[in-house]
């Protein structure tokens, strides 16, 4: 069952998910050539902590990481290692935290120094299909539409959406029911009500849809060795559209700017 969220809880998830994107964007300010995904997953889980927060993903089904870091052909789930990073990786950094009882998930792909065109309109075309799959979130739509909205985007550009690992619902767990997937047809599954909380994560590979996972039995790869984006947002969905509830302070007051 989806639960709906009340005002109190919506609450909580506003303040879960602005100290993840916090995070989110100190970490992402740090990635350049010669840092390791080890260090980056050592400042997560200490600004996690130190903002009086759990990283959720640690110990998830056994997972070791507090962030998990997937490098150019890994899609998600990647294990951080000491290995510098090389100028021209893309790096995914997916991380969730756990505060007052709610649960915020966000995830970003970065370049590492400077990278080639085609990895730019990777995760430029990334974030616009999670941008787009946002704004299918709305009251009466349905699950479906969000799918849609996101493969009709990624489409255009030939991508491989995966299709093996989804979005959430999410709230007091981090995943709760539904299942997103980032394909899907109009007018299909769930209807959508206000109070809903969802993580919506396209990842998009250079190459085909498949996957394969390594023998550490996490990392997710693309099975062809091509690159591959993954961006993610935790959401609310109100009576007036989709909030977007993992946004740093300062990113919700430039919106709420544009907006006027
Ligand atoms: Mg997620």
């Amino acid at each position: 069952m989806i639960f709906a969220k009340s005002a109190k809880d919506l609450d909580k998830m506003r303040a879960v998910g602005e100290l993840i994107a916090e995070v989110r964007e100190a970490l992402c300010a740090m990635v350049e050539p010669g840092i390791s995904t080890l260090e980056l997953n050592n400042a997560a889980d200490k600004m996690i902590r130190d903002a009086g927060a759990i990283p959720t993903f640690i110990g998830y089904h056994g997972f070791p990481f507090a962030i998990c870091a997937s490098v150019n052909s890994e899609i998600v789930h990647g294990f951080s290692k000491p290995d510098p990073l090389k100028e021209g990786d893309i790096v995914s950094l997916d991380m969730a935290a756990t505060y007052q009882g709610f649960v915020g998930d966000t995830a970003a792909t970065v370049p590492v120094g400077n990278i080639s065109e085609e990895l730019t309109k990777l995760i430029r075309v990334t974030e616009e299909c999670l941008a787009h799959g946002i704004e299918a979130a709305r009251v009466n739509n349905r699950i479906g539409d969000i799918g849609w909205a996101v493969q009709q985007h990624a489409e255009k550009f030939g991508y491989g959406i995966v299709r093996d690992y989804t979005g959430h619902g999410i709230g007091r767990n981090m995943h709760e029911a539904p299942q997103i997937p980032n394909y899907g047809r109009p007018g299909t599954k769930e209807k959508i009500r206000a109070g809903y909380c969802f993580a919506i994560e396209p990842m998009l590979n250079l190459g085909t849809a498949d996957t394969r996972t390594l023998s550490d039995k996490w990392t997710v790869v693309t099975a062809d060795g091509m690159a591959s984006a993954h961006a993610e947002h935790t959401l609310a969905v109100t009576p007036d559209g989709p909030e977007i509830l993992t946004l740093t302070k300062e990113q919700k007051a430039r919106k709420a700017a544009s907006a006027t």
